[in-house]
């Protein structure tokens, strides 16, 4: 299968587009090709367990992987063991037709994992084939940097250097990432935001010659093994609701998704493309609204960052969304000299305006509802479905809940994606119920917080030293 780029410049391999961030015109990957499932298809693939079905829908677009590894490097990234279940991504029911999918029972509890622990093991190898060796480079507010680190660790051809924060995290996700103290895992402290980390990392990435001599490469959510892997726990979720309610397997599902990047909303856009009976995509925002302003009014103006909200949802609160583009290639009927002009607008006055284009009709047709919540709501939500079901839902899931309410189809069931685990947000749990619940955590996180810790402090802005850092520790490249 071929990768192109949304602004047509170029035409890789699927093992190339790994190694791939942004094209050189700054265009992301896309498969050339899709497939369209028929019913029998959707027979055959509803009776698949998780692995089955990772293999089914991946094996189309990672061809040049020969099916025996895929077998392997699939096993191999969703076994019970760092999943918790064979289901890897179990559903329950919150209320009347309404169900969560939990994507957040990996490594680092929350959805990035499913994604990235899969990259790991293909990078991984990928590189050995190629007998290479990279340095992941990143800056993380949270979730990403430690899925990151987790989907890095064990293997033999990657290093993970991460920046985060210093004292803007959680104590529980600090514990999370420095005290894991592998020889191939940095963790960087800085004394800044994280606004000031993703700087320092794109200074450092600004200088190509760096980049290029000690290999730095990127797992950043613009990468499409990431969106290829979250095509299916779709499809898995979609075949589960049918079952539980005894539908066919063309019956609509429709799927609400708490939306930042627009990757995981993507995978759905794709899945539902594909043809697993998707019917609406709810697209959930926080304050941090610029998709739900675009979704409504045909407007997408990106934020500078200066104007980012900080909400209960951090992993939510962007500026613009990176994976929209992919998206947009599909509404411009894939023309990527379109797309190039868009977001030459962009870079000019930071928006481009489709509304009264025949485009914004196909934004219309192509099955999204779009709404922006705010904490009151979320935190109500919260409260209402741990009273009638039990379950406690994260704040980022919450997003999601709220924006199904809101849309909610008689006889249709919605599937909410359920993205991170309520353990990596106790305070904001007890705010929103008023009361204290004591989350059961999983045995490798009892008491986390007194482990031993590594990391090393280096000052922010200070791009130098993060590059001698780098320069000493990087894996040595087998070839040299
Ligand atoms: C990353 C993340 C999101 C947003 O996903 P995108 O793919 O960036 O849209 C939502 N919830 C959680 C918990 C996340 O970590």
């Amino acid at each position: 299968m071929p990768y192109i780029s949304t602004r047509g410049d170029i035409k890789v391999s699927f093992s190339e587009s790994i190694l791939w961030g942004l094209t050189p015109e700054g265009g992301l990957l896309i498969p050339e090709k899709f497939p369209k499932y028929s019913k029998k298809d959707l027979e055959k693939m509803s009776k698949m367990n998780y692995k089955k079905l990772a293999l089914a829908i991946m094996s189309y677009f990672v061809d040049d992987i020969p099916k025996k590894d895929l077998k392997l490097l699939i096993e191999k990234s969703y076994s019970k063991d760092l999943f918790g279940s064979e289901e890897i991504t179990p559903i329950k029911e919150i209320g009347d037709g309404e169900y969560i999918l939990e994507l957040f029972n990996g490594p680092t509890l929350a959805f990035k994992d499913i994604a990235l622990q899969f990259l790991g093991n293909v990078f991984d190898y990928i590189l050995e084939k190629m007998d290479s060796t990279t340095n992941i480079l990143t800056a993380t507010s949270g979730d990403t940097g430690s899925a990151a680190i987790y989907g890095t660790r064990g293997k033999k051809r990657l290093r993970i250097f991460v920046l985060t924060p210093k004292d803007r995290m959680s104590k529980f996700q600090t514990a999370q990432m420095y005290s894991v103290i592998d020889p191939a895992v940095f963790n960087i402290a800085v004394d800044g935001t994280f606004d000031d980390c993703q700087d320092m990392v794109k200074k450092a990435s600004e200088d190509i010659e760096f980049r290029n001599k000690y290999h730095i490469g990127y797992m950043n959510s613009i990468n499409w093994t990431r969106v290829l892997a979250q095509i299916v726990y779709y499809a898995k979720g979609v075949f589960n609701i049918q079952k539980i309610n005894n539908l066919p397997v063309d019956a609509e599902v429709d799927v609400s998704v708490p939306t930042g990047n627009f990757g995981d909303a993507l995978a759905g856009y794709y899945a539902k493309k594909m043809g697993i009976p998707i019917g609406k995509i709810i697209l959930a925002t926080n304050e941090n609204n610029v998709l739900d302003i675009f979704f409504k009014k045909g407007v997408y103006k990106i934020r500078n960052k200066e104007e980012v909200i900080r909400t209960d949802s951090p992993s939510m609160d962007i500026t613009s969304a990176s994976n929209f583009e992919r998206y947009i290639y599909d509404i411009v009927d894939q023309d990527p000299k379109i797309v190039k002009d868009l977001w030459e607008q962009i870079k000019e006055k930071s928006f481009f305006d489709i509304s009264k284009t025949p485009y914004f009709e196909s934004v219309k047709n192509s099955g999204f509802f779009s709404y922006s919540t705010n904490k009151k709501e979320r935190y109500k939500i919260i409260k209402q479905i741990y009273n009638q079901s039990g379950i406690i839902i994260d704040p980022h899931t919450a997003n999601g809940v709220v924006a199904a309410e809101k849309y909610k189809r008689e006889n249709i069931p919605v599937m909410c994606l359920a993205t991170a685990s309520p353990l990596k947000f106790e305070d904001s749990i007890k705010e929103a119920l008023g009361k204290e619940v004591i989350l059961k955590r999983p045995k490798q996180y009892r008491g986390i917080e007194n482990k031993p810790q590594r990391f090393v402090m280096i000052h922010r802005g200070n791009v130098n030293s993060l590059k001698d850092f780098i320069k000493k520790h990087i894996l040595i490249d087998h070839k040299s």
